[in-house]
């Protein structure tokens, strides 16, 4: 299926590496320029690398913590008129809340709640104006399915916060053919899974392989997800097909969520 996107302008956040990169990868195959972001220049650049030998693609790479204001003008000036805007970010630590500091709580709120906010801010007036825009904002699964991870209450509480938000301005854009939406990752094998697993079997004093093969085995699938499957499922979000699908939070979890809903 072509998505109709070839020629299209992307900003893809967090991207060097994880489902950032899979969703880069995925948008470059339909013939989306890209600006891609992520702190570590080198990795990124590597990143660019392969999506314009595999893509042909133009890859523009912005090294620069994008939850920082100068991160997010470097990135905004490297594109100021995206067509699709894929909000990412490292996630906060996993942890009991009794031990965050309210210096952490903020800076979880500016990194994964304002920043894509600040972002949207900055392109969506020019996307409404041109008649196309597409915004995914990837969350977890835990927004809509807090008890499966009781470690990740800051990560889950902040990114519940901007759910909330674009749920509301999704509504207010869709007749200029703008679209938002949440895409939510359950277990994807990366590098932010295996710290997380890493921090769980460490408080439940059992062995990380052992938790993580307890998991896989849990899954309906039988697996935890990979990155390709995330950045496919992101790139047809963005599609010219998706226009009338708005609002949503899709769970990509290979059905760990238990209700119909
Ligand atoms: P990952 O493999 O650890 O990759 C994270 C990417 O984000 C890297 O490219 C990293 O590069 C970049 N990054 C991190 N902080 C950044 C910042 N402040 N500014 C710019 N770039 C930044 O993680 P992932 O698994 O792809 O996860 C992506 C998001 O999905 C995270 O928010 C994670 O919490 C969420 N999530 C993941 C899973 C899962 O199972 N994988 C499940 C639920 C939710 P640098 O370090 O060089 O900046």
């Amino acid at each position: 299926m072509d998505l109709g996107l070839r020629g299209r302008k992307a900003i893809v956040c967090a991207a060097s590496q994880g489902l950032g990169r899979a969703s880069a990868m995925a948008l470059g195959k339909e013939g989306v320029d890209l600006v891609i972001n992520a702190r570590g220049a080198a990795a990124l650049e590597e990143a660019a690398e392969e999506i314009r030998r595999e893509t042909g693609v133009r890859v523009t790479p912005v090294a620069g913590d994008i939850t920082t204001s100068a991160g997010r003008d470097a990135v905004l000036a490297a594109c100021p008129d995206p067509g699709i805007l894929v909000n990412n970010a490292g996630g906060p630590p996993p942890g009991d809340f009794r031990n965050v500091s309210h210096e952490d709580w903020l800076a979880a709120v500016e990194a994964n709640m304002l920043t894509p906010i600040l972002l949207i801010r900055a392109v969506i007036d020019g996307m409404t104006a041109r008649g196309f825009g597409r915004i995914v904002n990837i969350t977890t699964s835990g927004v809509k399915s807090p008890a499966t991870y009781p470690q990740l209450g800051v990560s889950i509480g902040v990114r519940a916060g901007l759910t909330g938000f674009a749920g509301v301005l999704a509504r207010q854009v869709a007749r200029h053919n703008v679209t938002i939406n949440g895409l939510l990752p359950g277990r994807f094998e990366t590098a932010r899974l295996a710290q997380n697993l890493k921090f769980a079997a460490a408080e439940a004093g059992v062995d990380e392989a052992e938790l993580a093969a307890r998991l896989r085995a849990e899954n309906p699938a039988g697996r935890f997800g990979r990155a390709e499957e995330f950045g496919q499922m992101c790139a047809f979000l963005c599609s010219a097909q998706a226009g009338y699908l708005n609002g949503q939070n899709i769970v990509l979890d290979g059905g760990a969520f238990s209700g119909l809903f």
